[in-house]
């Protein structure tokens, strides 16, 4: 019997998991070295205190959406978790109105519903057909585990459909469908999911449709019962059982790429072992440090990691309740939108200008997260209801204890279309530098680096070697990179640790 090929994977977040995960089911003998005492990377937990009771929030991500349903099923996820996605329509509201606009699943209500709500003549049934087709195109290219390319591109979807949604820009995409701002505004608002991307730069447009790419829920977001953590500990106790190996609080010494031997410090000891291939699942830059090659440090550092997304977990002693009354069931766990900006204009100017002025924050959109809700209706009792506010535009250099003005700004916002605000009894607030502080994101980018100009689909990799493989890193020929950098982008999908392993494997048969 031919000896196992080893794998060292350093970082054991979403995708350094999955990929371990894989890799282990093919064969490979894999280990993980990780720099904190918990593994989960951004998709973790805290315990508060408020009062006498404890409870559990998620620190990093929330929700979950963008994992294909196969990896959900393959890594055995789909037994170990309950989930639930609300069917309830979205709600958004404009600055001119408290009541909201629904968002219905169903595109022939949801035309009408723009019709009257914004005044809309485009043509929305052309838009959902056509990103459905660019949706499955993704879909194949994530369960194939193949390198994105335009060519494949223009060969399945055609020049005009690969122009407009892969590698044009936003507004050009919206222009071509929609002719009201609020329409254009709430398809496009994706594109500064995680940070400035303006909606003028090429490429932008590929961020509409690959938000909607995971299939757990078919396109739309969901919840995990007791908390989204769950699928990062789930999967790592599945991957306990597969014989991955884990080093966790260990701090990586050196990386001898000659003789393949990795040294670290875990309590006090030192540790060599050795690998066949290496996976980075870190943060783009990282590796580079590491591997003290500092002509590609230097390079890498000139992408553009800005993040400007901020989160606020407000806790609440009685369940929230809503000003507007709706007629559907489980109307409380419903995603909600509150915008602060009504025209394209304004809106796209709120995203430039926490990059091109001294302002702190530019308000422009805040998205509800009604996670207490949900927990609910996944019957996990709670001793607080939870809403989350992820909030954009928010400027990268200081801490939220910098910034409370931010957070009473987004309160006053959200609270008006509440009954019961002064149930709140506690909050916890995130902005990007403090994401760069907890989670090390190189600038506070949820997706480790900004998906922007040059930085999407077929353009968001590290590999000198694209044919070999889009998920090698620098010119290593064994040294792979897979985190939240590396095309799809972040959220907690694991797609980019399922598309590196599949890569990898191929090179290796
Ligand atoms: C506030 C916030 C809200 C978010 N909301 C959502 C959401 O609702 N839904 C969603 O899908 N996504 C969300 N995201 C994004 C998502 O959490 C991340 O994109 C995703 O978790 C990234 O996974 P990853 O495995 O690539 O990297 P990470 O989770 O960053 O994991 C990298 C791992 O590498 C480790 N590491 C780093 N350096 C070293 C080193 N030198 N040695 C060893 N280990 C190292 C880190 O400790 C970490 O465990 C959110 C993120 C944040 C911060």
């Amino acid at each position: 019997m031919s000896k196992k090929k080893k794998i060292v994977i350093v970082g054991g977040g979403i995708n350094g998991l999955i990929a371990a995960n894989y890799l282990s089911k093919d064969g490979f003998s894999v280990s993980i070295i990780e720099k904190k005492p918990i593994v989960g990377g951004a998709c973790t937990f805290r315990t508060k205190k408020i009062g006498n009771q404890t409870i559990d929030f998620a620190l990093g991500a929330t929700v979950l959406g963008m994992m294909p349903d196969f990896i959900f099923q393959e890594t055995g996820l789909s037994n170990n978790v309950e989930i639930f996605s609300p069917k309830h329509p979205k709600l958004v509201y404009f600055p001119d109105s408290n009541t909201s606009t629904r968002i219905y699943q169903n595109y022939k209500k949801l035309d009408q519903e723009i019709k009257n709500k914004w005044g809309e003549k485009g043509d929305l049934e052309s838009f959902r057909n056509d990103e459905d087709k660019i949706i499955d195109f993704i879909r194949q290219g994530f369960k194939f585990g193949e390198t994105p390319s335009l060519e494949k591109a223009n060969a399945i979807l055609g020049k005009t459909l690969t122009n407009l949604w892969m590698n044009g820009s936003a507004k050009n995409l919206l222009d071509h469908y929609f002719t009201s701002d609020k329409t254009k505004i709430y398809m496009g608002m994706t594109r500064i999911e995680s940070g400035s991307s303006s909606m003028h730069n090429k490429g932008t447009a590929f961020t509409i449709p690959l938000m909607d790419s995971g299939s757990v829920f078919n396109g739309y977001w969901g919840y995990v019962k007791g908390g989204i953590w769950q699928i990062t500990e789930e999967i790592s106790k599945i991957n306990k059982s597969l014989g991955v190996m884990f080093y966790m609080s260990s701090n990586i010494n050196s990386i001898d790429t000659n003789r393949m031997k990795v040294t670290f410090e875990k309590e006090k000891k030192d540790y060599e072992i050795d690998y066949d291939y290496m996976i980075f699942a870190t943060d783009p830059i990282t590796p580079s440090k590491l591997l003290k090659n500092f002509k590609l440090e230097q390079e890498l550092e000139n992408k553009d990691y800005l993040g400007t997304s901020g989160k606020i977990t407000a806790f609440f002693k009685n369940p929230v309740k809503w000003k507007e009354s709706s007629p559907y069931k489980n109307s409380d766990s419903a995603f909600r939108f509150v915008f602060s900006n009504q025209t394209l204009n304004a809106f796209e100017s709120s995203s430039q200008r926490v990059v091109n002025s001294s302002d702190d924050y530019a308000p422009s959109y805040v998205q509800i997260y009604a996670e207490g809700a949900a927990q609910r209706v996944l019957k996990n009792r709670e001793p607080f209801d939870k809403l989350i506010f992820f909030i954009k535009n928010i400027k990268y250099n200081k801490t939220a204890d910098q910034l409370p003005f931010i957070k009473e700004e987004v309160m006053n916002l959200i609270f008006k279309h509440i009954v019961n605000p002064e149930d709140c009894v506690s909050t916890e607030f995130l902005c990007p530098k403090d994401l760069n502080e907890i989670f090390y994101f190189p600038k506070g980018n949820i997706d480790h680096m900004a998906l922007n100009e040059n930085q999407n689909f077929n353009q968001r990799h590290f590999s000198k070697n694209v044919n070999k493989s889009f998920y090698l890193y620098g010119e290593y020929d064994n040294i792979y990179y897979c985190g939240a950098g590396a095309y799809p982008c972040g959220s907690v999908a694991g797609t980019a640790g399922y598309m590196c392993a599949k890569q990898l494997k191929r090179t290796v048969n």
